[in-house]
């Protein structure tokens, strides 16, 4: 792709116009590119991917928050990746999440004999969670969407299986997977992650799985940060960008786009993405139905999920090659990852980068919650990190524009299309399975598909 300018746009040259330049509208691009469209991206800000990006904190090299990505060998995100880029990206998958509850260690069980000798509850409470696993783990996707309007807390309360240490257990997970705690997150989304599959598995396959364990763990890093991939997408589109150009509005008269308004001038174009978050939308778009004001409107309140990201450069190694960590107790939940230990590149050698990340509420000041990390967990964790720091950068930005809660799930978001023709939508609140960049990719696959059918050849 090339930089080009609002003043030098001929937009009859460009098959499809992407508002917006986020993960969803980047994926979009290089799946209808990867066809032969031309493209052209407006982007507000001064650099493409949202918040999918990284840069360099003095010697240290550093991502928008810690991406731990899922589904690494099957997941859309990765699928993306492989069709592609070429060489595709290579990533180090780490060794499982472990969660500390108090001062024990252990790992989710995947299978009856590890959750027998799960070190983290008494007898009675492994007895409870190897109950509970083997209806979760057992248990059809047709039926966990009967669960999508309830809380995961409320599903288990209803089962009885009232542990604390596995609900501390179960909150950690499910934070990382959904972003919100466990008495605010979706069944339906929750189970899905414990279960941990996309795909609907025979009864029998399930309960293989649940005695014999399972190979399908697969989350990892990319190697040489995440700014570097997002560089390699951009290569990858065939067409132009402009930065530095919000859209200020999308005009749609009798149900169809007329023209969008950026930069002072106004466009025509057929084929409409808009990557641009549902929240903002009643603001940008203007049409003369009242059925269109409302689809906006309904849309524009989603809940989404908000992170704290403390990234730490060590003078020297000190946490080294245990890969991941989990702090589940005492509060607030953690993960803590060397994530030079995964990869060397982004940090100078004999040194370490520590990524350390949390949820951050909206009552709450960047301030409280970084001291509140330092002194609650790291001090009492890992208290020898506290004398290695060289280098402390803090971030703080929503990182799944949807949280999956009830009425935000996978099964409830609207989107490719909307009621207005020709305007289309896709990122992380919009149709799309999973988290993260998993859900942009499925939203961008999505659009995709439903555009290759609409603008042919
Ligand atoms: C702290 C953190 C941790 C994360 N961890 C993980 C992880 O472990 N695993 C994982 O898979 N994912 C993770 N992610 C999530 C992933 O990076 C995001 O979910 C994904 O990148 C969001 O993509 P999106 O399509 O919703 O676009 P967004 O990033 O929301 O992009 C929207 C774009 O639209 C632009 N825009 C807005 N208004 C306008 C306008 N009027 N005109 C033009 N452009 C406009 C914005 O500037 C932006 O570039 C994390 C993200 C963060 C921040």
């Amino acid at each position: 792709m090339q930089q080009t300018s609002i003043d030098e746009i001929d937009v009859s040259k460009y098959d499809a116009v992407v508002l917006g330049a986020g993960a969803g509208g980047l994926l979009t691009s290089l799946a209808l590119s990867a066809n032969g469209k031309r493209i052209l991206i407006l982007e507000k800000e001064s650099r493409l991917g949202g918040v999918w990006h990284g840069y360099r904190v003095g010697d240290f090299r550093v991502d928008q928050g810690l991406h731990v990505i899922t589904r690494v060998k099957h997941g859309a995100f990765t699928r993306f990746l492989r069709t592609y880029l070429d060489p595709p990206p290579e990533f180090v998958l780490h060794e499982g999440w472990f969660f500390r509850v108090h001062d024990k260690v252990g790992t989710i069980p995947s299978t009856i004999g590890e959750t027998l000798r799960w070190p983290l509850t008494d007898l009675r409470g492994r007895l409870g969670l190897a109950r509970i696993g083997a209806r979760i783990k057992t248990m059809k996707l047709e039926e966990m969407r009967k669960y999508k309007d309830i809380t995961f807390l409320e599903f288990m309360m209803s089962r009885g299986a009232d542990n604390q240490v596995i609900l501390d257990v179960m909150q950690s997970a499910i934070f990382m997977a959904a972003g919100v705690p466990i008495d605010e997150a979706s069944a339906y989304e929750a189970l899905r992650t414990l279960k941990d599959t996309d795909k609907e598995s025979s009864k029998l396959g399930s309960a293989k799985r649940l005695i014999f364990g399972s190979s399908e763990y697969d989350e990892g890093y990319v190697i040489g940060g995440m700014q570097n991939l997002v560089e390699r997408v951009v290569d990858a589109i065939s067409g132009d960008y402009v930065l530095n150009v919000p859209v200020e509005r999308i005009v749609a008269r009798d149900g169809k786009v007329s023209h969008f308004v950026a930069g002072g001038r106004e466009f025509q174009h057929p084929f409409i993405v808009s990557n641009i978050p549902l929240w903002f939308m009643p603001g940008i778009v203007d049409s003369d139905r009242t059925e269109d004001q409302e689809f906006f409107k309904k849309w524009s309140n989603m809940k989404y999920t908000k992170g704290l990201t403390i990234w730490l450069g060590l003078s020297e190694v000190v946490i080294g090659d245990r890969k991941s960590r989990v702090i589940v107790h005492p509060n607030p939940n953690t993960w803590i990852i060397s994530l030079s230990s995964f990869d060397p590149s982004c940090a100078p050698k004999g040194k370490e980068l520590v990524g350390v990340a949390t949820v951050i509420r909206e009552d709450e000041t960047r301030e409280a919650k970084v001291e509140e990390v330092r002194e609650k967990v790291l001090r009492i964790v890992h208290p020898e990190i506290l004398d290695h720091i060289e280098m402390q950068h803090v971030q703080v930005s929503y990182a799944t524009r949807a949280a999956l809660i009830p009425g935000q799930t996978a099964l409830d978001r609207p989107g490719p299309e909307t009621p207005i023709e020709g305007l289309y939508i896709v990122g992380t609140d919009t149709a799309g399975e999973g988290v993260g960049l998993q859900q942009a990719a499925n939203s961008a696959e999505g659009v995709a598909k439903t555009l290759f059918k609409r603008i042919g050849d």
